[in-house]
């Protein structure tokens, strides 16, 4: 069995009591206060026969209370499965069935998805998070340490490339991207880390663990809104954000000539490659972005580029955090030179140990993203694509991610997704779809022309009024081809 730590909320509510842990709406919860808070909740959520192992469910919005159930659950012992709270009943019932849940525990503002979901999970427990807080206390067995080989979360992937896979989480792997990410981006006395991100999703998630681990403020934000993170950020109090693109392209949209507080030190941006105009006006306002690559698989961020890099490495995501390695792997398993591409394929502590009833993705202890990706002559990482996504046009690879960067680059267009379509000449050919303002194809294709190579020019560039996206908001390319339907 794997090493003992302490519980991380009780031995932090030991070392540094008085120190803000949880600051929502104004109101604020020392790391005494939240463990009392837990501690209670956790002799609550004991009558609803959670014990230690039980696979609790969580549908919940990013609200103090989820923060002080996921720690009451840890301190029980019990393994959560974080829901995503924008997926259908059905969605929601095949992750239930998936992990075996007996338990729920959900905010009142999903009631009706949580009414349809009992009509097809007859076996699950469901409860409120308001019956919970007014049910009965019962003894309850406190972990006094963690075992870091034991699963502490499941999370589902946002199933871009097909059915989301189920991620089992240690201790260990939370407690080394935590302290992976400590090594990298450093840790100061007045460290506050605002979370505007679902905490079903693993970018909140680590962030309240990080919260425990390092032994400072989370600022919980439970709707995004541009205003007010941007006053935050202006206010000295937060020192570090996570964010993806379009959460930093509307901030940045209602800042207008301002910038942030010098003690603002780090924009962490993820789920998806950064853009060069987003980066440019952030290196104006002097707004640190530190570029970052990582999963569901590995805990959180598991490359990181800093700012200083970030236009000598224009496109990077950067370097592996210090416990872990990248290595590029050819189709045949050799590896890959410095900038050919290969499939990424990872190492450490923060990588999952498996998905949960179905094939793993492991070789030789290496975890195989399914990402491709090169690293140049100075070991800097670059994504180029997944590689279900790569399309094979006359013998020629085409990344439908580089298509899509050029076309966002196009003042006109708002969304752009691309995927392959088979041609009886090349095998397959681009197609592009996109969303935005009037503009015609013939231009979209001459700006595409004075970009790329002409074997990525897409053969078609159709307009729609929406692609197609997932729970996460992610684009599904796979799913593209179907507005082709009836067009042609
Ligand atoms: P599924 O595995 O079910 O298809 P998903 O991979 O989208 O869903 P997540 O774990 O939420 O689920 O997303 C991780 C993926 O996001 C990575 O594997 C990668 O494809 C993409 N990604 C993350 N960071 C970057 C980045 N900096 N540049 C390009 N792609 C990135
Ligand atoms: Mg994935």
């Amino acid at each position: 069995m794997g090493e003992l730590i302490p519980n991380w909320l009780l031995q932090r509510s030991y070392l540094t009591p008085n120190r803000t842990a949880l600051v929502f709406n104004g109101q604020t919860w020392t790391f005494q206060e939240l463990k009392d808070t837990v501690h209670n909740l956790a002799m609550k959520v004991a009558g609803y026969s959670v014990t230690q192992h039980s696979r609790v469910a969580i549908l919940v919005k990013n609200r103090p209370s989820t923060v002080f159930l996921i720690h009451a659950l840890q301190m029980i012992g019990a393994e959560i499965v974080f829901l995503n709270s924008r997926l259908t009943a059905s969605e929601l019932s095949y992750q239930i069935k998936d992990s075996e849940t007996t338990v729920l525990f959900y905010d009142h503002d999903f009631d009706s998805s949580v009414k349809d979901l009992e009509k097809l999970c007859s076996q699950l427990k469901t409860c409120s998070i308001e019956n919970l807080t007014m049910s009965e206390k019962y003894s309850v067995n406190i972990r006094n340490e963690f075992n870091l080989d034991e699963i502490c979360s499941i999370m589902y992937t946002s199933g871009t490339t097909g059915k989301p896979k189920g991620v089992l989480q240690t201790y260990g792997n939370h407690w080394w991207s935590s302290t992976g990410s400590s090594l990298n981006l450093g840790l100061q006395a007045n460290d506050a880390w605002l979370c505007t991100v679902p905490i079903f999703h693993i970018s909140g998630l680590s962030i309240l663990m990080r919260s425990v681990i390092y032994g400072i403020p989370v600022f919980l934000m439970e709707e995004f809104n541009e205003k007010q993170a941007n006053s935050l950020l202006q206010s000295g109090k937060i020192t570090i954000m996570s964010v993806v693109t379009v959460i930093l392209n509307r901030m940045l949209t209602v800042l207008k000539d301002e910038t942030y507080h010098e003690n603002f030190r780090c924009m962490l941006i993820g789920g998806g490659p950064a853009p060069l105009p987003l980066l440019e006006k952030c290196a104006l306002k002097k707004i640190p972005v530190f570029q970052t690559y990582g999963m569901t698989e590995t805990s959180s961020q598991i490359v990181t580029l800093s700012p200083e890099d970030s236009f000598v490495k224009l496109g990077s995501a950067g370097k592996p955090l210090f416990p872990a390695q990248i290595k590029i792997v050819r189709t045949d398993g050799t590896e890959a030179n410095a900038r050919e591409t290969g499939e990424i394929s990872l190492k450490g502590p923060n990588i999952t140990p498996g998905y949960l009833n179905r094939k793993q993705s492991f070789h030789d202890g290496w975890f195989l993203t399914g990402d491709l990706g090169y690293l140049d002559e100075d070991g800097f990482l670059y994504v180029q694509d997944r590689r279900s996504d790569l399309i094979i046009s006359g013998g020629e690879n085409v990344y439908p991610a580089e298509i899509e960067a050029v076309l966002m680059a196009h003042d006109a267009v708002d969304e752009a997704g691309v995927t392959g379509i088979s041609d009886s000449t090349w095998g397959q050919v681009a197609y592009a779809f996109i969303v935005g303002q009037n503009v015609s194809e013939e231009e979209l294709l001459q700006f595409c022309q004075a970009r790329l190579a002409s074997y990525k020019i897409p053969k078609r560039i159709i307009q729609v009024k929406e692609l197609p996206r997932n729970a996460s908001n992610k684009l599904v390319r796979d799913k593209l081809r179907l507005l082709i339907e009836g067009r042609e």
